[in-house]
């Protein structure tokens, strides 16, 4: 019986547990998924070894430090810097990034994007920002404060903390913040998110299971928006290929996934 886990710091809210054992289940592949909550970032890889884990996910806050804690990391997380996406090798630890593909899965509905704002600079900010640069796509950055805005300064001009920011036209708004995740926040001070919601076509928050504060803004002005649910179910089956080592089929685990959302 293999084991998998989540780490984050909440983590009680993550559907995680239940969408990979949904495809475990229904598969018939000898393997269960827990969650596991952890306060301290670098004792991730301590952790996962210590509790045997063939292989895990990691949400916030700890995305970065799960890149520092590999000890070779594969594909966009190499990019980035971002990793969401563990697995054990032979005791050594590899990682992946399954958000940005999730999230582009996610929002493919919405057709042809040009112009993004990004809300927020954290780990799920960079894997989003650097992918949507790669598909040739405008990316601003908005953020409470200036000191996470440093990476992003390398790959776009247009990063602004609430002092300096100024509303353009945009496709797409995504919120990448955890505000609204265990509380009733917005992303940044009301006026500066009417003025926001008010120049885009589409808004995403990549929070799910719920309404947040933001996209209840979005709703009441009338905005065709989106939770995280399709980004947590694209980055899933990602993941859970990479568990299972592509031994089931992907049109299987995304059905099995699906379906563990009404659960
Ligand atoms: P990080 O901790 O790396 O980054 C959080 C970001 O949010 C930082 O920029 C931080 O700003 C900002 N922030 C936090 N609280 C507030 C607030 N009250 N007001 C304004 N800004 C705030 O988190 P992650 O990038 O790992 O995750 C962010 C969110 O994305 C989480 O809610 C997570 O659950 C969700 N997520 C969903 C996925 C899905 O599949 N649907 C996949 C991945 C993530 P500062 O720099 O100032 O601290």
């Amino acid at each position: 019986m293999k084991l998998f886990a989540i780490f984050g710091d909440p983590v009680s809210h993550s559907r995680s547990p239940l969408m990979h054992n949904s495809v475990f289940k229904n598969l018939g592949y000898k393997a269960c998924y827990t969650r596991v909550h952890l306060k301290d970032g670098s004792k991730l890889k301590e952790t996962f070894f210590n509790l045997k884990l063939s292989g895990a996910n990691v949400t916030v806050p700890h995305k970065e430090a799960a890149f520092e804690a590999c000890d070779e990391v594969r594909g966009f997380a190499k990019k980035v810097g971002v990793v969401n996406t563990l697995i054990n090798e032979n005791g050594r630890l590899i990682g992946y990034n399954t958000d940005a593909d999730g999230f582009i899965y996610a929002i493919k509905e919405f057709g042809k994007i040009n112009n993004v704002l990004i809300i927020g600079a954290g780990g799920t900010a960079k894997a989003l920002a650097s992918r949507f640069i790669q598909d040739d796509i405008k990316v601003s950055v908005l953020n409470r404060g200036s000191s996470r805005l440093k990476y992003f300064t390398n790959i776009t001009k247009r990063c602004y903390t609430w002092e300096d920011f100024q509303t353009k036209k945009y496709d797409l708004v995504v919120n990448t913040t955890s505000a609204g995740l265990t509380d009733d926040e917005l992303p940044a001070p009301k006026e500066i998110i009417d003025d926001i919601l008010n120049n885009t076509s589409f808004v995403a928050d990549v929070i799910y299971g719920k309404l947040t504060p933001f996209l209840k803004l979005a709703d009441e002005k009338n905005i065709t928006y989106k939770d995280g649910a399709d980004m947590l179910l694209g980055q899933g089956v990602l993941a859970n290929k990479l568990f299972v080592n592509k031994e089931l089929k992907t049109k299987q685990i995304k059905h099995f996934m699906r379906n563990s959302f009404s659960l």
